[in-house]
């Protein structure tokens, strides 16, 4: 493809940031678009491994991921006492914590730092309108102005309102029953370098991890039929949460009294976005915007930064942007498919409801954590075990230069 064209990304955050990165690479020009006044730092650990982890080696960026981890040793399940009832450290083959645990945050920055200087932001304004000519794409912006570019990459997140424009309602939702919230707290003497989950008994989760700034992240899940509650305003997502949490054990009166002056909550919905093409005319959609794998899925970063990654790259060395979007959606359609597919037992066992379930719950964790049990698991340990490749990953560079 000729690359003088102007490419318009909108969302800058990990898909968004990652395909800008590589098209600059590749020589195209530049301007990403993002709702938000300045970059979203918030949310909790993501884990860098599989295709992401080669892709930020191919980036150049390894040794600053490294550098950045936010040094949790493991996870710790605790009763609402606060008694661990079973704990995986790092190296455990169930063990939530990977190898390179980052916080979103810094990974978007980071992210951010390799590009701030070679693409043109436009912070605090997002996209009204958009239409096809047969030669570009025209956007009108929310400040007023107009803009056409060759063509826009929408990578939006998993509400991207771009998205609705374009694709109107060729894009269904997999909603698992279940809302998430994310928060930066202050670091107490009981906060370590281990994570701990503790169910309570309404369907509430509370998942507390230390992060590498002096301070702790804290999520909440909560079980709910589908509400809306993420289109609320702020002020009304801090009220319902700090209602719905308040008493219910363990440490939710700290985590409800931290939402009260919280400056990055963070709340959504844990859907699946599942769309039947991820490219119409001039327009693709990439990461949670295209393909949210959900946070339970433990993927959703290394979809995110393939997907942008492949993208680009197609968008690099093919014929023509339609040869580029097909080529992006065959190569990453299994992956997603693969990802996609829930892990047994999640939400109903997870994420229990009643005394009971917790009861059950804390009972599994306990086995499963036991010593012969442990035994077991070790045979197959995250470092025992062969990484299989997960998905092919081309080296466009070189082919770009062959
Ligand atoms: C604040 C925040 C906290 C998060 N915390 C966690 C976490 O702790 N754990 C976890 O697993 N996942 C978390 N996620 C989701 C995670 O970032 C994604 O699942 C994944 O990394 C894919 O990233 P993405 O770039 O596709 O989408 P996202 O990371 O969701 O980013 C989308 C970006 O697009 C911007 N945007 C939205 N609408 C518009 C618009 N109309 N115009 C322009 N820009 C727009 C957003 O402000 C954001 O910067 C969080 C997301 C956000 C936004």
């Amino acid at each position: 493809m000729e690359k003088t064209k102007k490419i318009l990304i909108s969302g800058a955050s990990i898909s968004g940031l990652t395909l800008a990165y590589w098209l600059i690479e590749y020589g195209f020009e530049v301007t990403v678009v993002e709702k938000n006044q300045g970059l979203r730092l918030g949310g909790q650990n993501i884990d860098v491994k599989g295709p992401a982890w080669e892709i930020v080696q191919r980036m150049g960026l390894d040794r600053k991921v490294v550098a950045a981890t936010t040094t949790e040793v493991g996870i710790r399940f605790v009763n609402t006492r606060n008694k661990t009832v079973a704990e995986f450290p790092k190296d455990n083959a169930l063990s939530m914590t990977q190898e390179i645990e980052i916080l979103r945050g810094d990974l978007v920055e980071l992210l951010y730092e390799s590009v701030e200087d070679k693409v043109e932001f436009l912070f605090g304004n997002h996209i009204t309108k958009v239409s096809e000519t047969s030669s570009m794409i025209e956007v009108s912006f929310q400040h007023g102005e107009k803009a056409g570019y060759s063509l826009l990459l929408i990578a939006e997140g998993i509400g991207s309102h771009t998205r609705q424009l374009v694709f109107g309602k060729s894009i269904n939702f997999k909603y698992l029953g279940l809302y998430s919230a994310y928060l930066t707290i202050k670091k107490v003497k009981s906060d370590s370098r281990w994570a701990r989950w503790c169910n309570t008994e309404r369907g509430i989760v509370f998942l507390i991890r230390p992060d590498n700034h002096g301070k702790t992240r804290a999520c909440v899940f909560f079980r709910s039929p589908e509400r809306g509650y993420e289109k609320l305003s702020i002020e009304q997502q801090k009220k319902f949460l700090i209602d719905k949490i308040k008493s219910v054990g363990w440490e939710s009166d700290r985590i409800a009294k931290e939402i009260e002056t919280a400056e990055d909550l963070y709340l959504e919905r844990v859907s699946q976005v599942k769309a039947k093409s991820w490219y119409q005319g001039r327009v693709a959609i990439t990461g949670d915007a295209a393909y949210c794998a959900t946070p339970i899925s433990g993927k959703g970063t290394d979809a995110a930064i393939a997907g942008a990654y492949i993208l680009a790259g197609e968008l690099a060395i093919a014929e023509s942007y339609e040869q580029a979007f097909f080529n992006y959606e065959a190569l990453m359609r299994p992956y997603i498919n693969k990802i996609q597919k829930r892990p047994p037992g999640v939400p109903d066992l997870v994420y229990p409801t009643s005394k009971f379930g917790v009861a059950i719950l804390n009972t599994l964790f306990s086995i499963v954590a036991s010593p012969p049990a442990k035994f077991i698991t070790s045979l197959f340990g995250k470092n025992k075990s062969k990484p299989r490749k997960e998905i092919d990953l081309k080296d466009y560079s070189k082919i770009i230069r062959n």
